[in-house]
């Protein structure tokens, strides 16, 4: 494939029927690449075969997919810059949440991402809540940004779920014009998913709170279904990326880990145990609400940054050991 020469991602799943037409030229393909973040495939596998992700069946039964392997410490950031760009850490610049003390943003790439190559090649570009787009760059399109935009109560380094009001230090959204017509069609929508509340909130209410919370992460994957349709609908590309991120969230917070598991904490982990595999089935239903504007003449790509697992031995005891992508990588 090539616009993604270098490919480091966990899944992928493509699909693409050309016309057959051998006398009229082939109508310029489109490509559609949706990011999703921390897809583990050892939990997505029996959710299909159970039939419980039935879009994303569709897909791998008419491409491929795989198990690829990521880059080293693969955080969000550092991987996305790496899909971006098709360079290591290292060259991009972009080497985790914070460089040099200060949140990864697009002014530190190093080299030249993908919508910069395809808007000056005359490809049309549409990007939406794709992690580690913050501030938005000029395209031959659209571009908003997704998770580690920076807003109301962020702090450097830390994840934070900003509504488009809420957007400071940067823009979210290009070209400017398009952030009114959003507010006034699709509403003001959380940019990134829910981020995971303090220890402090949930002694003592651990239920009550998590359940609270996964109803936001519902809202927001909500939100952004009707984004994606929006733009899908009114703002067609030639490439169009989207990203969803709740279901990295829910996995390195509440992977229905065992007692025997580093960070085991039975008052949280023993809540939920469904919360994780659940947030898949309800990617597929965004999935299906996509793949409505994908015809025979689009490559449809999924692609993830990571795969989500505990760690198996018994260490010290660190309650963030399982939520830490350092310790739990692959
Ligand atoms: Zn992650």
């Amino acid at each position: 494939m090539r616009v993604f020469p270098y490919f480091i991602s966990l899944l992928l799943a493509a699909t693409a029927l050309h016309g057959q037409n051998q006398e009229k030229p082939a109508p310029r393909p489109h490509v559609l690449v949706i990011g999703v973040n921390g897809m583990e495939l050892d939990v997505i596998r029996p959710l299909i075969l159970k039939g419980a992700m039935p879009n994303l069946e569709r897909v791998i039964n008419n491409g491929a997919y795989g198990k690829l392997r990521t880059v080293s410490a693969p955080n969000c950031p550092r991987v996305y810059s790496t899909i971006f760009t098709s360079t290591e850490p290292d060259e991009h610049g972009v080497t985790g949440f914070l460089v040099g003390g200060i949140t990864a943003n697009t002014n530190m790439l190093k080299e030249e991402p993908i919508w910069s190559v395809l808007s000056r090649n005359d490809v049309s570009v549409g990007m939406a809540n794709v992690p580690a787009t913050f501030p938005v760059m000029p395209v031959n399109g659209y571009m908003i940004s997704g998770m580690l935009t920076r807003g109301k109560n962020c702090e450097d380094g830390v994840l934070c779920a900003p509504k488009l009001s809420e957007v400071m230090g940067g823009d979210a959204v290009y070209p400017k014009s398009l952030q009114p017509e959003l507010l006034k069609n699709v509403g003001d929508f959380y940019i990134d998913c829910e981020r995971m509340p303090g220890a402090s909130d949930l002694k003592g209410h651990e239920k009550e709170v998590i359940d609270k919370w996964l109803g936001k992460v519902q809202l927001i994957r909500d939100e952004q279904t009707k984004l994606f349709d929006y733009l899908l609908t009114k703002h067609p590309t030639d490439f169009t990326m989207l990203g969803q991120s709740c279901e990295d969230r829910t996995g390195h917070w509440l992977y229905p880990i065992a007692p025997f598991n580093v960070g085991y904490n039975v008052s949280i982990n023993s809540v939920r145990v469904e919360a994780f595999p659940d947030q898949y089935i309800a990617f597929d239903q965004v999935l299906g609400s996509i793949l409505k504007h994908a015809d025979e003449n689009t490559y449809v790509i999924i692609i993830s940054d990571h795969g989500i697992k505990p760690l198996r031995e018994f260490e010290n005891k660190d309650p963030h050991a399982h939520m830490d992508h350092e310790k739990t990588r692959r």
